[in-house]
Parts: C-alpha cells; structure tokens; sequence
C-alpha cells in the first residue's frame, strides 16, 4: 500500500460520516430530492460512495457503495452514483485528501448561470481557508466530461464552482468537505447580497498579502501569492 495516498482509518466510521454529511448538506437545502454525491477514500484501489437514486438526507450507512478506481462496484446492493468519475479524478489529482462531495447549492448555481465568479478577493475567511473559489467548465450531468472540467483545477483548489451545475469540494473526511460545501454557499450568498445592493468592493492589496500568508501559514501547499490577478 502507498503510504502517500491518504486514506480513511475506518470503513465503519467513513460510512457513518458520509450519511450524517448527507443529512447536513440536506438540511442545509445543498442537494435538492435525489441530487448530490459524497466519497471516501478508504484504500488507494478502494472508495466508498453514495449510490444514486437515494436522498442524500436519508441514507443508512448500508446504502452506500464500495467501487475500484476505474468506479466499478466491488461491494453493496445499489449502484454507484453516475458522478463517481468525477470524484476518482479528484483523488488522482490530490494524494492528500480523503472525502469529496458534490452538491448543488442553489445561489452558487445561480451566479454560475448570470456568469458571475466567487474568484475576485472580497471577503477574507475564503481567502484563510480555500484561497479561493474558481468556476470549471461546463459538463453534462453524469458523464465522463465532469472528471475532465475538475482536473484542471481540483489540484489545487478545495472547492470549485461547476459551471450551472452546483460545486465539488474535497477534504479530510466527509464532514470537512461538507463543511466547505456549506461556506461556498455562504460565500455565494454575500456575493449575491453586495451585488444586489450596488456593487462588489475588492479587499485592499495589503489586506489580501496578509491574508495569503495566513493561508501559506496553516497549509502544506502555499500559494505565495493570490492567483486570481487583478484587472
Ligand atoms: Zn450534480
């Protein structure tokens, strides 16, 4: 086994977590009826996965999926859910994290539809956990094409946009990535609400240098400077 790859202590626990992530993104109103997808890594050849077809709020840990890493089922009595490709791209491209998830948070949606981005410097939390929050490409719903448009950014970014189709984030387990599912939403929402109200104001030049090296301080993959330039 490669010890590089991380990977979930405990196929129990990661089920468990993947179930009461589901119930948070649903009550939160992230996933809509049968929408969304969560994924543990439990060996580098083994992931754990939502099936599809299912409410994300009300899955028992018996529900879920084991598949290999080409997503064909080695265990469970559902299917795997249809965006399982996605997820394996994300963990191809990042040995270091353990849980993603896919929802479909409705105002971040939105602002992908009016083509407006989460990836200007405005409000300071996004910038000390994520840095921040680009837009992949568009890609059909469960098809191959949703790997291809994560690829070129999940490798460095923890949370990203999919362009009309809500947003993927990836952390250490499926609690964490919940979690920042839940702060691109929030993020989404503020971003909405300024620009309901006028305009959106960038940070300060200063401010956003201080806030990379609180983001360099607290991550193994320092960006050293704000990647988004200004126009
Ligand atoms: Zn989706």
């Amino acid at each position: 086994m490669n010890q590089d790859i991380a990977c979930h202590a405990s196929e129990r626990l990661a089920r468990e977590q993947i179930c009461e992530a589901g119930r948070m993104l649903y009550d939160l109103g992230l996933v809509a009826a049968t929408d969304g997808n969560l994924s543990v890594r439990l060996a580098p050849d083994r992931f754990l996965c939502t099936p599809g077809s299912i409410s994300k709020g009300f899955m028992a840990p018996r529900d879920l999926v084991i598949v290999d890493a080409a997503g064909n089922k080695v265990s469970g009595t559902r299917n795997p859910t249809s965006e399982i490709l996605t997820h394996l791209a994300a963990y191809e491209e990042r040995a270091d994290i353990i849980a993603v998830v896919h929802a479909h948070p409705p105002v971040a949606t939105a602002l992908t539809i009016a083509g407006v981005t989460l990836t200007a410097p405005v409000v300071p939390e996004v910038i000390m956990g994520l840095m921040a929050i680009p837009t992949a490409g568009y890609a059909t719903p469960g098809s191959s094409e949703g790997a291809n448009v994560v690829r070129p950014w999940i490798g460095r970014y923890d949370a990203l946009l999919l362009d009309r189709h809500g947003a993927v984030t990836v952390g250490m387990d499926p609690i964490d990535a919940a979690m920042k599912m839940d702060k691109v939403e929030h993020t989404a929402k503020i971003v909405h609400a300024a620009l309901t109200l006028g305009k959106v104001q960038r940070l300060d030049p200063d401010a956003v240098t201080k806030l990379v090296a609180f983001y360099d301080g607290h991550h193994a993959r320092p960006f050293g400077q704000y990647p988004f330039p200004e126009p």
